[in-house]
């Protein structure tokens, strides 16, 4: 096991409804020194890729994808979660639905902060249905952008998402797999990666 998925062993709730828990230290309490860890991981898993921005979606992908940004030495963005329907023309928007609140927001993204001469890295710390990366995929691709990976902190491996974003043929690196858990046992089962 690697050290993210000693961590969920150790302290992630595994809850009814397909949700694991890991409030205690990555998305409402947060361990710095392990988000530290995942900043270098992901820096190690996309060496070389000529990285100028990394993209997340408010508000637990913008703790993992800080320290992503740190270690590139490039600026954050994230899309933010807007109910405004009088969204002008100076933002790129992207539908995405909720796994967790089971909504849909629009989310959405300055022109400013993202070009054509962007070459992205998008982040976030879960894939369930692929909802939010497609999302995200969606508003590079309408700045001309180029995505050159995706990192998650955590894939369920049960859900559809990991499988509909490699099946488009983008780099995805996916620190821990659940490929199965029980909400009765509390039993979690990781699928094996080599890296
Ligand atoms: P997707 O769009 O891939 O269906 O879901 C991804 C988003 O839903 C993530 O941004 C994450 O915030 C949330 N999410 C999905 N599954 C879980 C889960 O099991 N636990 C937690 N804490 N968040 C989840």
């Amino acid at each position: 096991m690697n050290f993210l998925e000693e961590r969920i062993v150790r302290d992630g709730i595994v809850k009814p409804g397909n949700v694991l828990k890991v409030d205690s230290f990555l998305n409402h309490q947060m361990d710095i020194a392990l988000l530290d860890e995942i900043g270098r991981e992901f820096k190690r898993r996309f060496q070389g890729k000529p990285v100028t921005k990394v993209l997340t979606i408010e508000s637990s992908g913008i703790a993992i994808a800080y320290p992503v940004a740190r270690e590139f030495g490039v600026p954050l963005v994230f899309a933010k979660k807007s109910k405004s329907i009088n969204i002008d023309g100076d933002m790129y928007v992207a539908e995405v639905e909720s796994f967790t609140h089971r909504n849909k927001n629009q989310v959405i993204v300055s022109k400013k902060f993202l070009t054509k001469e962007d070459h992205v890295l998008i982040i976030d710390d879960f894939l369930a249905n692929g909802c939010a990366l497609q999302g995200l995929i969606s508003i590079a691709d309408d700045a001309g952008a180029t995505v050159e990976g995706l990192g998650i902190a955590i894939e369920k491996g049960f859900q559809i998402g990991g499988k509909v974003i490699r099946n488009l043929g983008y780099q995805l690196e996916s620190l821990a797999i659940v490929d199965a858990m029980d909400a009765e046992t509390g039993a979690i089962t990781f699928r094996s990666q080599e890296n």
